[in-house]
């Protein structure tokens, strides 16, 4: 083992990775804290925490850190960029900078934990101090047992078991001060090339990655937004939820910090106590999911009830090209995925109605949906998207049963029965009658020509029959063994 002597000016290294947050940053708190100079970096290792990340992730991560390295700026620091093997790049700095110390917030995806602890592993191994934090999850993944000593794998009891025990930590700023760190060589974020181009899809993409962004989405959202959310939610093309999803992922705010802000608002008589006890439970999915994963790695790849991988999914590439294009000829279906390609996001409703649409009218292998969301969510998340898609698939834990098949025509009419969200994403039908909206097939050839829509022209024919895929469904779940 190398002894390594620590004094005063000895740097730690602050590695930080999907915390990217001066405020309720407890590992940065924690490196400041020792009163040692702080360099803060950020290692794009493409690889190392598992499935590489998606093109809308990378265009979300770009300016993330563009927004992170101002606020160190202000504070006096540079934010290091290095792109490769997060231990090499961890090595190599260490030399360079004579640092003894890296602290960090844990990540608790399976393989990011397993490289993570092999990395400080080999670190300690040579003297160097490391020190984990967590910065992401209201509870530490592994430290939510049931009665048994088992991971809970049904939602309700695991929620109110967190909200009797998760204990909230204090707000914090962050150090005002974080200059006096060594000056150290960095990359700059032009040169690592994730903004897209050649086309750049991201035209009409209206986020503000970064702390900041996300402090004005959650002040947006608990005054417009909260007092309506427990129905609003629901529907698309009302602006009532939080849009904090990518925000979260990235750890550019705290769930703690969102849950206060909701709960403040409700203390202070602004919005019924339910508006954001409703927001804390759908705060508790983003939990349980993570929970999930951590007990059960193979959720990504493998259904949670093994009787569902043997499934007949068809292989169907057109059928598949007109779901990712937004072109199955059902309209809120096809808003759905135009609103992703737009804009990088999509309203949870939606994302229901879409996976199911693909999984059991399609019958379309779930884990395909799910890489195209991998790759065009800015909020794309290991946890959140596998167990979510498996809850629609019937295959998870704690899931919608199979054979709950969403209606896309019923679904559109409950949900978005004034058209606003099928109108905006779905141009071409603006001027058919709601009546007729979310089926167009059905209205009167002059309903539809006065609408100026020709069906197989202007806008696709349903690509499949509503009933037969339905049956089609049920019988396929028939060959699913130990559901018959
Ligand atoms: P709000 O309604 O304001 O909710 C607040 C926060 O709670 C969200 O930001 C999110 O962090 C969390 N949350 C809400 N609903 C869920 C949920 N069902 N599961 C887990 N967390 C939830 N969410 C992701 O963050 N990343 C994903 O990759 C993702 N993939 C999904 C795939 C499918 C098929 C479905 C049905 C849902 C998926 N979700 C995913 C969950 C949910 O759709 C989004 O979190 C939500 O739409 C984000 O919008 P919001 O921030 O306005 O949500």
């Amino acid at each position: 083992m190398t002894t390594t002597a620590t004094n005063e000016r000895t740097p730690v290294i602050l590695w930080l990775r999907r915390d990217l947050r001066l405020q309720d940053n407890p590992a940065l708190n924690h490196a400041a804290e020792t009163g040692r100079p702080v360099i803060p970096v950020y290692i794009l290792d493409e690889a190392g925490e598992g499935r590489p990340r998606g093109a809308a992730s990378l265009w979300w991560l770009d300016k993330s850190l563009r927004a992170l390295a101002e606020s160190f700026a202000e504070r006096g620091a540079s934010l290091i960029l290095r792109r490769g093997d997060s231990e090499a790049v961890l090595r190599t700095l260490i030399t360079q900078t004579g640092a003894t110390a890296v602290f960090l917030n844990r990540l608790f995806e399976p393989e990011a934990w397993a490289r993570d602890a092999d990395i400080a592993h080999g670190l300690k191994a040579e003297g160097i101090e490391v020190k984990g934090y967590n910065g992401s999850l209201l509870t530490r993944p592994g430290s939510v047992l049931n009665g048994s000593g088992g991971p809970y794998k049904v939602f309700t009891p695991f929620h109110r078991f967190l909200l009797a025990t998760a204990v909230q930590p204090a707000h914090t700023t962050g150090p005002r001060d974080l200059s006096g760190a060594p000056d150290v060589a960095s990359e700059t974020i032009d040169d690592w090339g994730l903004h897209p181009q050649h086309p750049d899809w991201s035209r009409r993409f209206d986020w503000t990655p970064g702390e900041t962004g996300a402090t004005a989405e959650l002040g947006r959202f608990v005054t417009h937004g909260l007092a309506n959310y427990g129905k609003g939610r629901d529907m698309p093309g009302v602006p009532a939820t939080s849009r904090l999803s990518p925000y979260l992922h990235w750890g550019e705010i705290s769930p703690w910090r969102a849950i206060a802000a909701a709960r403040k608002t409700a203390a202070d008589g602004k919005v019924p106590g339910a508006e954001a006890d409703k927001f804390v439970a759908e705060i508790g999915w983003r939990e349980f999911s993570a929970h999930l994963l951590h007990h059960f790695p193979t959720l990504p790849t493998h259904a949670f009830r093994p009787e569902f991988d043997a499934f007949p999914w068809r292989d169907d590439d057109v059928a598949f090209a007109a779901w990712t294009r937004g072109q199955t000829g059902y309209p809120v279906v096809d808003a759905g995925m135009r609103q992703l390609w737009a804009t990088g996001w999509m309203h949870n409703r939606v994302r229901m109605i879409v996976a199911s649409f693909l999984i059991k009218h399609l019958l379309i292998d779930w884990r395909r949906g799910e890489a195209w969301f991998w790759d065009t969510l800015v909020d794309a998340d290991l946890a959140s998207n596998v167990q979510n898609w498996q809850w629609v698939a019937g295959s998870g834990a704690d899931a919608s049963p199979y054979f709950r098949i969403f209606n896309p025509i019923t679904q559109g009419e409950k949900f978005d029965a004034d058209g606003t969200y099928v109108r905006k994403w779905v141009p071409e039908l603006r001027k058919v009658p709601d009546r007729w909206l979310h089926a167009p097939w059905t209205a009167a050839p002059e309903t539809l020509r006065e609408a100026g829509v020709q069906l197989g022209t202007h806008y696709p024919h349903p690509i499949v029959d509503h009933t037969e895929a339905r049956n089609r469904a049920l019988e396929a779940l028939k060959t699913v063994s130990g559901r018959r």
